[in-house]
């Protein structure tokens, strides 16, 4: 099938990568002048428990008020957030509540597991090396710390990942960089977890997917999807262009795109932050992936670099940083590994980039219900932890295979 792709993100270049494997002729559409542009350029690059990505799930077990304006505040609406951000703020706290919530989430932790060993595939026959680091740490800074994950922890004990109780001595051993001072109640830590640089391995399966004969065309904003039949229209264009199938892998701009053609995604933007600090000293730097769900925080490794990841924002803020919210993340980075990265370096990237989000936390792929448009997007904050395996899905849906793991959970028809 001549098959064209719009967004070469992370989820778009996995998807171009597969359909060009299976032998299609794909186009990919990119507006910007290279892959990573938007929300894939420095995700914290957690892949694995994915499910522990803060903002990962809807506000299951947690108290949306006190998310909001508690003592340990971690999500803020700001200016622009207006009455439809209040409108999907409601819809992902009724998700979170909902009796389905839990069948959600253990799809989820299906995606998970199938989208790393995907990655671990892929990595290993592209022989990259993408910056990986092994283990992730969840820590615990207080006992009812433990409370706050413990559904998802249940959850992804059930769905095979070994996940135990660590002391704080315990966890000082395996992260030897923890600072002694900065108090920890004790850890959960998962040897199977793993991060690794997104923005990297987008670049690399790029390259990869044009090897097989794929084009990527940067530069070219598509303006419109057909209304009947598979095809777009480019900016700057006046035919349409005409393919077999179209995938929309848009991200946060999925949603207008399809409106047009009658198609409502809820989808929103949940904006964060990251601050990437040059390694100062090895022994002081975390060693794998490390969690502050009280801070709702990730650290990892990203090669010569310490990355900090947190902060939830509805609303486009006139694009502005929240400067109290990267204040938290550089105290967070000092504070849990002193002496780890040269935190006031010039060399020190701080991003805002948006999650986008659909309210019950999973992405939608598969058929759009229209002819020849497929969707895989709305990867909210796990878009890294499942982008190879959603791709690898959604080709074998194409080419009319059963899937290794069942599509219907992210199917569009739920909203
Ligand atoms: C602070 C932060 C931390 C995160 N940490 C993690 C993490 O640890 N682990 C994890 O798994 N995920 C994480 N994520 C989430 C992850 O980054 C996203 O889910 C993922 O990058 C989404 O990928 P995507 O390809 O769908 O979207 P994008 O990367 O945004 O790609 C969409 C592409 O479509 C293009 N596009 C849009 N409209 C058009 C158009 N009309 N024509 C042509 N091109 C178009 C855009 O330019 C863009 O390149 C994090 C996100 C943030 C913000």
């Amino acid at each position: 099938m001549q098959i064209a792709i719009v967004g070469a993100g992370i989820v778009g270049a996995a998807t171009a990568y597969e359909l060009a494997a299976d032998g299609h002729e794909v186009t990919v559409f990119e507006q910007r002048g290279a892959a990573a542009e938007e929300a894939s350029f420095a995700s914290a690059g957690l892949l694995a428990p994915a499910l522990l990505t803060p903002w990962a799930q809807p506000a299951i077990g947690a108290n949306l008020r006190r998310q909001l304006w508690g003592s340990d505040a971690t999500l803020r609406l700001v200016r622009g957030a207006g009455s439809a951000g209040l409108r999907w703020l409601w819809r992902w706290r009724q998700a979170g509540r909902s009796p389905a919530a839990l069948a959600q989430l253990a799809a989820l932790a299906g995606l998970g597991r199938y989208s790393l060993a995907r990655t671990r595939e892929l990595t290993e026959l592209l022989q990259v090396d993408i910056e990986t680091s092994n283990g992730a740490l969840v820590l615990l800074r207080r006992p009812d710390c433990l409370e706050r994950v413990q559904p998802t922890v249940t959850l992804l004990r059930e769905a095979g990942m070994s996940l135990s109780e660590v002391d704080a001595d315990t966890a000082r051993l395996i992260e030897p960089g923890l600072s002694a001072d900065t108090p920890l109640a004790g850890a959960l830590y998962a040897p199977d977890g793993e991060a690794g640089n997104c923005r990297l391995f987008a670049l690399v399966l790029r390259q990869a997917a044009q090897d097989l004969g794929a084009q990527f065309m940067f530069g070219s904003k598509v303006r419109a999807l057909g209304q009947a039949a598979a095809g777009l229209r480019i900016a700057g264009e006046d035919a349409p262009r005409r393919f077999d199938a179209v995938v929309l892998c848009a991200g946060l701009a999925s949603a207008g795109l399809l409106r047009p053609l009658g198609l409502r995604l809820p989808l929103a933007a949940l904006y964060g932050y990251t601050i990437s600090a040059p390694l100062r000293e090895d022994t002081h730097a975390p060693q794998g992936a490390v969690i502050d769900p009280l801070h709702r925080l990730i650290i990892t490794r990203q090669g010569q670099r310490v990355r900090v990841s947190g902060g939830a924002e509805i609303g486009h803020g006139g694009g502005l940083q929240h400067q109290a919210t990267l204040q938290t993340l550089y105290l967070a980075l000092s504070g849990w590994f002193p002496g780890g990265a040269f935190a006031s370096s010039p060399q020190v990237q701080v991003w805002r980039g948006a999650r986008p989000m659909l309210p019950d936390g999973a992405p939608v792929i598969g058929a759009s219900g229209l002819p020849g448009l497929w969707l895989n997007t709305g990867h909210g904050a796990c878009g890294w932890a499942q982008a190879c395996g959603s791709a690898r899905a959604l080709a074998d849906v194409m080419a009319a295979r059963a899937p290794a793991i069942d599509l219907q959970a992210f199917s569009a028809q739920r909203f």
